[in-house]
């Protein structure tokens, strides 16, 4: 069954260069990319997408990390892969959470890192399952933004909207 899947390359990614990298290997999914952009991360989206993880001593870190303060690079890329089994396949190749535990070939055995303080830097977002990547591709994406109808959607008309145009 078709899946979708959030995927973040994190500051720490883009610093390094590793966008090509990324999206090579992801290719290796034949999954399809179905959304992507790049996103300045609020401290209310940050703190939104770890919400799990709020009672965690590290919290306050990954917040600082996923909104680039730790890197000088105020952004991450978003996207949606999208196709059979893409959870799993996304999950496959970005390898395990802690760096030092993934397998060497994956994206984050290959180029993440425990930083000093702790933390552990690993490039890449993957949503962990269904419920989760449906969460994060609502939090982060508007439908107009995707192009496939992923979930229900509803037409609604805003009043008084101020919105930047091109002059
Ligand atoms: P994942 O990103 O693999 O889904 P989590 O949602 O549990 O894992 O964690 C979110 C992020 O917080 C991780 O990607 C990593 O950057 C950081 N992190 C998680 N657990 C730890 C930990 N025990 N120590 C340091 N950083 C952690």
């Amino acid at each position: 069954m078709s899946q979708a899947v959030l995927i973040l390359i994190k500051p720490d990614g883009l610093k390094k260069s590793l966008t090509g990298n990324i999206l090579t290997r992801l290719s290796e999914t034949k999954l399809e990319i179905v959304a992507a952009k790049m996103v300045r991360v609020s401290k209310e989206l940050a703190e939104e997408h770890y919400q799990h993880l709020k009672d965690r001593p590290f919290f306050p870190e990954i917040i600082k990390y996923l909104r680039g303060e730790l890197h000088d690079r105020r952004k991450v890329m978003a996207m949606i892969y999208w196709g059979k089994d893409a959870i799993k396949k996304c999950r496959d190749l970005a390898g395990a959470t802690n760096p030092e535990e993934a397998e060497a070939t994956s994206i984050r055995g290959s180029y993440g890192r425990i930083t000093t303080s702790g933390i552990y830097e690993n490039v890449i977002h993957v949503s962990s399952n269904e419920a989760e990547a449906e969460r994060e591709i609502k939090l982060w994406f508007s439908p107009d933004e995707i192009i496939v109808d992923l979930y229900p959607t509803k037409e609604t008309v805003e009043k008084e909207c101020r919105h930047k145009a091109w002059a």
